[in-house]
């Protein structure tokens, strides 16, 4: 048993395109669907990716997904937009 990826890669980015979100454009991205492990969803290649993305709300998006792992964490967490890098660090109890 095993899981599609649901996430997005990019393509060449048509110049008149600079700011499609992932999904939002067959030119821009394709579906990764990667075999991946239950109950992942996104494969940890599409999350590095993505948070490398310019866009800040698919950086916000990774630093926000479930299936993000501690390394991309750890550098999101510096990232230059507050709201990423406050998403991206962990939540303290209060
Ligand atoms: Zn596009
Ligand atoms: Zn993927």
């Amino acid at each position: 048993m095993f899981n599609r990826c649901s996430g997005w890669r990019a393509r060449r980015h048509p110049a008149s395109h600079p700011d499609h979100e992932p999904g939002s454009c067959r030119r821009c991205w394709r579906p990764c669907l990667a075999s991946i492990e239950p109950p992942t969803r996104v494969c940890a290649g599409c999350l590095a990716a993505a948070s490398r993305s310019p866009m800040p709300s698919v950086r916000l998006a990774v630093a926000e997904h479930p299936d993000t792992g501690a390394d991309v964490l750890a550098v999101l967490a510096t990232d230059v937009d507050f709201a990423v890098s406050d998403a991206a660090r962990p939540k303290r109890e209060t």
